[in-house]
């Protein structure tokens, strides 16, 4: 390569890098890492500090300089890692890129497939993508302001943000973003108000188009940096700065968030994505295998998108084990080993959900307690919960009606029976409560 992008090269590396470990391995020492600087050949990384930045050097130097230089094509560049100077000590999370808003270091958070190209488009989530390509093309487009995108874990919602993100990026008319985790708003507030010096947070809302924040729940019991953001987020529409944000469900079901807060994010385009269908699992699988350059038949995808239905995450993971053994052990992809990979994968998620779970989250949707849930009282604020989670039980777990009975205080199989017929016809006549029961197997599954 003549010419490369050293910052890109680095998203690039990562991703391989991402392939190749654990997840959590990946998850803790490399995930938020930053590119620096160029130093003649020598790319400089920077991490949170110097402790990570020592382990990465001696655990995944060869192997990360070795991936950069087959990607780049020049066996004459390395890598220097370096410490985080501002930050020291194991406990600071990852330092915010600051400085113009639209700086290099802004994109090492954005993971370099996160595009609108690599996004299939299905009816679940028609709407989301059609907002987010709006937005993206045309700023102030004052109804989809903010856009709100919502839904469950693992459905595309980090992705389409990014996409936003992505097309900002590429286009010449340098209009500039802030691209920014709930996480790191609240964690620069706070160390504002520590220091009491508020110039890094404002700087966040300042000479930006676009203000993109991900996970928008993590705002829950966060009283004042809600009030702080709230504040911004007035100035920057009334600016006509176009605001985009997700979170894993709609605005009026957001917790411990004020009202008004609530009410500005109901006043642009509420867009949710749901679990995809089968035929976007499909094209979603074949999207992935040929980015894998993998060679499956459709009978195997067909199985597999027959068995994974919500979440594309687990589709992914599939995929990209499926990828890793193939390339290990030089077999092949076929149905044999794709059913081995899809129960180990299934198993996991079985596992968790368990009646305790189950009862857990249920008791804490409708408010009661877990052995309320359980026990006797035939009050209608209890009785309900427990006939849900008696029937949740029976949807999303391999138990008898027997073992529902036994595990609530000892009914018999009959009681499980009339109590799912019972809440199968108050879910017709009931929206709320469909509404609410919806909301826990959404939690439920992405225990
Ligand atoms: P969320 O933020 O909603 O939890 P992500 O955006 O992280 O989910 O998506 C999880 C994974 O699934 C990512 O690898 C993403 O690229 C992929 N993905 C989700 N939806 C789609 C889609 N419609 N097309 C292609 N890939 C998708
Ligand atoms: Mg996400």
């Amino acid at each position: 390569m003549e010419f490369f992008d050293p910052s890109e090269l680095w998203n690039r590396c990562l991703q391989e890098a991402e392939n190749r470990l654990e997840s959590t391995e990946f998850e803790s020492w490399l995930k938020n890492s930053l590119y620096e600087d160029i130093n003649g050949t020598r790319l400089v990384i920077r991490f949170r500090n110097s402790f990570v930045a020592g382990h990465v050097k001696s655990r995944f130097g060869d192997m990360l300089e070795s991936i950069i230089r087959n990607i780049s094509g020049r066996s004459d560049l390395a890598l220097q890692f370096v410490g985080n100077p501002a930050e020291p000590g194991p406990s600071t999370t990852v330092s915010l890129p600051l400085g113009s808003s639209h700086s290099a270091s802004d994109y090492t958070f954005l993971r370099s497939n996160y595009t609108f190209e690599h996004f299939v488009v299905g009816p679940s989530n028609q709407l989301a993508h059609a907002g987010a390509l709006a937005v993206s093309r045309d700023i102030g487009s004052t109804n989809y302001n903010p856009l709100f995108i919502y839904g469950g874990v693992g459905l595309g919602k980090t992705h389409l943000i990014q996409a936003i993100a992505h097309h900002l990026r590429q286009e010449s008319s340098k209009r500039t973003f802030r691209y920014i985790s709930t996480e790191l708003l609240v964690e620069t507030f706070i160390k504002s108000v520590l220091q009491n010096d508020y110039t890094t947070f404002r700087k966040l809302f300042h000479g930006i188009d676009y203000f993109l924040m991900d996970d928008i729940q993590f705002l829950k019991g966060k009283v004042e940096t809600q009030e702080a953001f709230f504040h911004r987020f007035n100035e920057l529409t009334q600016q006509g700065k176009q605001i985009v944000l997700t979170s894993d469900r709609p605005p009026h079901e957001l917790p411990g968030l004020p009202e008004r807060l609530i009410s500005r994010f109901q006043s642009g385009l509420v867009a949710d994505i749901k679990p995809p269908e089968y035929e976007t699992r499909l094209a979603i699988l074949q999207l992935l295998v040929r980015d894998e350059e993998l060679e499956v038949s459709l009978d195997v995808l067909d199985f597999i998108a027959s068995s994974i239905r919500k979440n594309v995450r687990q589709l992914s993971g599939v995929i990209h084990r499926l990828a890793a053994m193939s390339r290990l052990t030089g077999c092949k992809v076929d149905m044999n080993l794709a059913q081995k990979e899809i129960s180990s994968s299934l198993g996991t998620i079985t596992r968790r959900l368990t009646p305790g779970n189950i009862t857990s989250i249920v008791a804490e949707s409708f408010d009661i307690s877990p052995s309320q849930l359980k026990g006797k009282q035939r009050k209608r604020n209890i009785l309900v919960p427990r006939q849900v989670a008696m029937s949740l039980m029976r949807e999303l777990t391999t138990m008898s009606l027997m073992d529902i009975g036994s595990f609530f205080s000892g009914r018999d199989h009959s009681t499980v029976l009339n109590s799912i017929e019972r809440i199968k016809e108050l879910k017709k006549n009931d929206p709320e409560l469909d509404r609410k029961i919806d909301e826990v197997k959404r939690k439920l599954i992405s225990i």
